[in-house]
This record gives C-alpha cells, sequence and structure tokens, in this order.
C-alpha cells in the first residue's frame, strides 16, 4: 500500500502532508501515489485509529462495523 497522508500545511495553501503510517514529513499530493515502507509494520486502519483522538476512533469502529 502507498503512504497515508495527513495535511500538515495550513489549508488554502499547497498540499504538504506527513505519512501517518511511517510518520515521514514533507509530501506533497504525489507522495500518496508511493509505496509507504512502514505499510507491513501498521496496517491502514491501524493507522487511521491511531491519527484519531480516542472517542473519534471509537465512533469510528462502531461506524466501520455497521458497513460490514
Ligand atoms: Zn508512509
Amino acid at each position: 500500500m502507498t503512504h497515508a497522508l495527513t495535511r500538515t500545511s495550513p489549508f488554502g495553501e499547497a498540499f504538504i502532508g506527513r505519512c501517518i503510517k511511517c510518520g515521514q514529513d514533507g509530501f506533497s499530493t504525489g507522495g500518496a501515489l508511493v509505496e509507504c515502507p512502514a505499510d507491513d509494520l501498521v496496517s491502514d486502519e491501524q493507522a487511521l485509529l491511531d491519527s484519531l483522538e480516542p472517542g473519534q476512533a471509537r465512533v469510528w469502529a462502531q461506524t466501520g462495523q455497521d458497513h460490514k
């Protein structure tokens, strides 16, 4: 899988993001198309949960279960 980018630049400016899986910084939007070296260590689902506040993660997890 590719890097999972979260925006670190202010909205309205050019996208600069950090990968929530490997922690690498300074990606443009093209980084979302590059293979992530930490992919074996962190699943996309776990990375997403780690990027959320505990309360948000719970809501997201419940929502995810509803779609199964
Ligand atoms: Zn990455």
